[in-house]
């Protein structure tokens, strides 16, 4: 029952559970909103350690992209799929059908695709049972790595918070601390280095730095150091929990935006970036060009299509900080009342139709 209370108080429209005993798979869809549309999220596979984990992780996942596609100006809805079990282990083509048939059950009010512990070759095995699927392969009409177009979001949103703080949208000479040169990282650095940016960057993964040292001028520091260096713009493109306690005193940025996802530990550190004056661009506006990326495939993949609607990120970025600054209230907030809004005003339209 008090999982009941939950679903109901925070809205979210439908929670299903699988289990089908002759793949072993485990599974659930929350479909948090398909106010704006069908409710796309990817797929996680993960070896909770509690089925109330599992739970709590799905929810929360499927909240987000409802608030992420409505910021994005995709008519979209919020939903999210985890698979409990480790991927590494459990993850078979068997499992991967009977979840595209479970896919297939809610007949397109969930959309699937690749996240944590699933990829591009999962998607393509899950597409030989259900049509609501995205992030197949390009040969297959899918959309591929989504990465370099979440990198140019990125970079577009860096720049309409440099506009805020420098007056200027010129990257040239601007210092960037680049955490994580994975693949969102090092394409990142790649458009910051073709304008004249200063790049400071670490890894745990000396591949990943050896790549981007061979293809750009960078300082490398330890990743424990990464967060106190003397820069313009830190860009965590690693992981979420970046901004907190520990590391709240170290920041010297005056700019925090990056590819990464759950970027602030807490709510409350997010308030206390405003205090500060580090202007925080706000992670799940920033960072949406790979779902605008997996987004298209449904209606004809097009990379100039694409990229069009990934430039447009500058301007979802412009308008959270105008209304951050108009209400005096920390740029996470005015995200939330952007995609807020939004909802509100399409719920609106459909009771008026209705
Ligand atoms: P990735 O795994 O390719 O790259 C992450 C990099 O961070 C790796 O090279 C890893 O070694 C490094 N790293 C891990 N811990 C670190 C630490 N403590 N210090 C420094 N570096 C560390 O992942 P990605 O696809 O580039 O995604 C990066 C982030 O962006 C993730 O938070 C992801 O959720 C988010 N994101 C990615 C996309 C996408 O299109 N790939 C879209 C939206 C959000």
């Amino acid at each position: 029952m008090e999982l009941y209370k939950q679903i109901n108080k925070a809205g979210y429209e439908q929670v299903v559970f699988y289990r089908d005993s002759d793949s072993g798979l485990k599974a659930i869809i929350s479909v948090h909103s398909t106010v704006l549309g069908p409710a796309l999220g990817g797929a996680r596979m993960w070896a909770y350690d509690s089925e109330e984990d599992a739970i709590e992780d799905v929810l929360r996942l499927s909240k987000g992209m409802t608030y992420k596609a409505a910021v994005a100006g995709l008519n979209l809805g919020g939903g999210k799929a985890v698979i409990i079990g480790d991927s590494k282990k459990d993850k078979n083509e068997k499992l991967l059908r009977a979840f595209g048939k479970f896919v297939d059950s809610l007949q397109g009010r969930y959309i699937t695709a690749e996240d944590v512990g699933t990829c591009q070759e999962d998607m393509n095995i899950i597409s030989q049972e259900t049509k609501y699927v995205t992030g197949i392969a390009p040969e297959r009409g899918g959309s591929g790595d989504p990465s370099p177009f979440t990198a140019l979001g990125v970079y577009q949103g860096i720049k309409a918070a440099v506009e805020k703080v420098y007056g200027t949208t010129d990257l040239k000479g601007k210092v960037v601390a680049v955490q994580g040169v994975g693949n969102v990282g090092y394409y990142l650095c790649q458009y910051l280095a073709s304008e004249g940016a200063r790049l400071i960057v670490s890894d745990i993964n000396t591949g990943a730095l050896e790549r981007a040292q061979e293809k750009f001028e960078v300082e490398v520091v330890s990743p424990q150091e990464i967060f106190g260096v003397d820069c313009d713009i830190f860009a965590p493109c690693a992981l979420g929990a970046v901004v907190n306690d520990a590391t709240l005193p170290e920041f010297k940025c005056k700019i925090i935006a990056g590819g990464a996802n759950n970027v602030l530990a807490e709510p409350r550190h997010g308030d206390l970036l405003h205090k500060s004056g580090i202007l925080y661009m706000p992670d799940y506006v920033i960072n949406a060009g790979g779902l605008i990326n997996v987004a298209q495939q449904l209606y004809g993949y097009d990379q100039e299509i694409v990229r069009n609607k990934v430039l447009k990120i500058y301007d979802n970025c412009v308008n959270v900080l105008k209304l951050a600054e108009k209400e005096n209230i920390a740029t996470y907030l005015a995200a939330d009342r952007v995609a807020e809004q939004r909802l509100a005003a399409a719920k609106t339209e459909v009771s008026k139709v209705g």
